[in-house]
C-alpha cells in the first residue's frame, strides 16, 4: 500500500515532502585539498581545455571544478547531515526507488586559486510537486551547495534529481537488483543514450546508420564527444563529416564488476581511434572479450536493440554503434 502511493490519486507524502524544504543538507563541510595546480592539470587534460589561464603563476582554477573541491571521494563528504538521507528514505519507501540526475546550474562569483581552502554548505532547495514523466511518476529535488573561501561566496552548484517509480516495471523492483539472475525474457533494459540538444545529431546519424563527427567551422578540428563549441579555437559554429567507420582499438578495459542489469560481464569496452583522428568509447565485438587487443583493426557497425518496454512509452529502438573486429582474429565467435 505504501509502495503505491506515488501512483495513487491523493499526494499525501507530497507535504511530507515539501517539509524538507530548507534543511540543510551539509554544513560547514570543508575541501579535501586545497585548490591546486595537480587537481587542475588533470582536469584540464581530461577535458582537453587548453585555456591559458588555467596554467603558469596566476593560474586559476577552471569555474566548472567547482564541485570538484567540494567532493568527498570514498571516504565520504564533511559537513554532510541526515536530512538528505531521510527524504531520499521516504521516497523509496514511497516505491520512488529508481533516480537519475536531470541538471545542475552554477554560478561563478570569485575565481578559485592553487591555495585556496574551500568550505561549503548545502541545503534542500525544493521538493517539487508530484510529477509524471516519460521514466515514471517522482519528485524532483534539488539541492544548492554554497562554496565559501572564507567568508567570500565563491560560487553556488544546483543539482536536481529526479526520484520516481519506474514507469516500465513497478511490479518488479526485486528485477532492478544487479545480484539477481533473471531469465531472458525479464532481461533488463540497455540503458538510453543520454540525448540532449549538444549530441542529439550525433544520435540521430546513428540512427540512419551514419557515423558523425563534429566540425570545427572556425578552424576545421574534428571533434568527440559532441560539444557546444570548439576546444582548439572557441567557436561555437560547427558541422558534421561522416566517418569512414574504420579504426583501431587505442585502448581498453574489461568490465567484470561490478554487474549492470542490461549487460552480462565479463565484456570488453574499448576506446577506437577512427580513422579521422578522434576517439570515442563503444563496444568491441567478433572475438571474445579475452582477445580484444590494442591495434586491432575494426568497423563500425549499428546495433538495434528493441526490447521490453520499448514503444511502451514512445520509446524508439536505441541504435549503438560498435565496432567489429576485422582483421586477422576476425570472425571468430562472440
Ligand atoms: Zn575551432
Amino acid at each position: 500500500m505504501v509502495r503505491n502511493q506515488a501512483h495513487g490519486r491523493a499526494d499525501e507524502l507530497g507535504p511530507r515532502l515539501k517539509a524538507y524544504e530548507g534543511r540543510s543538507a551539509a554544513v560547514a563541510g570543508t575541501g579535501r585539498d586545497p585548490v591546486n595546480a595537480p587537481m587542475i592539470r588533470h582536469w584540464c587534460e581530461a577535458m582537453g581545455d587548453a585555456n591559458p589561464a588555467y596554467t603558469g603563476p596566476d593560474a586559476i582554477a577552471p569555474p566548472t571544478m567547482l564541485q570538484a573541491w567540494t567532493m568527498g571521494g570514498l571516504s565520504g563528504h564533511t559537513g554532510r547531515t541526515e536530512a538528505l538521507d531521510e527524504l531520499l528514505a521516504l521516497l523509496d519507501a514511497a516505491g520512488c526507488t529508481a533516480v537519475v540526475a536531470t541538471d545542475c546550474e552554477q554560478e561563478y562569483l570569485r575565481p578559485l586559486r592553487p591555495g585556496d581552502e574551500v568550505t561549503f554548505d548545502a541545503v534542500i532547495e525544493s521538493v517539487s510537486e508530484r510529477k509524471t514523466t516519460k521514466l515514471g511518476t517522482g519528485y524532483f529535488v534539488t539541492t544548492r551547495m554554497d562554496v565559501r573561501v572564507g567568508p567570500e561566496l565563491a560560487g553556488t552548484h544546483r543539482f536536481r534529481i529526479l526520484k520516481y517509480a519506474p514507469a516500465h516495471r513497478p511490479a518488479r523492483p526485486v528485477a532492478a537488483r544487479p545480484e539477481v539472475t533473471r531469465p531472458e525474457a525479464t532481461r533488463a533494459r540497455r540503458p538510453r543514450p543520454v540525448v540532449n540538444r549538444d549530441n542529439a545529431g550525433f544520435w540521430e546519424g546513428a540512427a540512419r546508420h551514419q557515423l558523425l563527427i563534429q566540425r570545427c567551422t572556425g578552424c576545421g578540428t574534428l571533434r568527440h564527444p559532441w560539444l557546444p563549441g570548439c576546444n582548439a579555437c572557441g567557436c561555437p559554429e560547427w558541422d558534421t563529416v561522416e566517418a569512414s567507420g574504420e579504426g583501431t582499438v587505442y585502448s581498453y578495459v574489461v568490465m567484470h564488476h561490478p554487474p549492470f542489469p542490461a549487460f552480462d560481464p565479463p565484456y570488453a569496452v574499448g576506446l577506437i581511434q577512427l580513422a579521422e583522428g578522434v576517439r570515442m568509447v563503444s563496444n568491441v565485438v567478433g572475438v571474445p572479450y579475452d582477445e580484444v587487443r590494442i591495434g586491432l583493426p575494426v568497423r563500425v557497425e549499428f546495433q538495434h536493440y528493441e526490447e521490453e518496454g520499448a514503444g511502451a512509452a514512445g520509446d524508439d529502438p536505441v541504435v549503438l554503434p560498435v565496432f567489429r573486429v576485422t582483421g586477422g582474429e576476425a570472425g571468430r565467435g562472440e
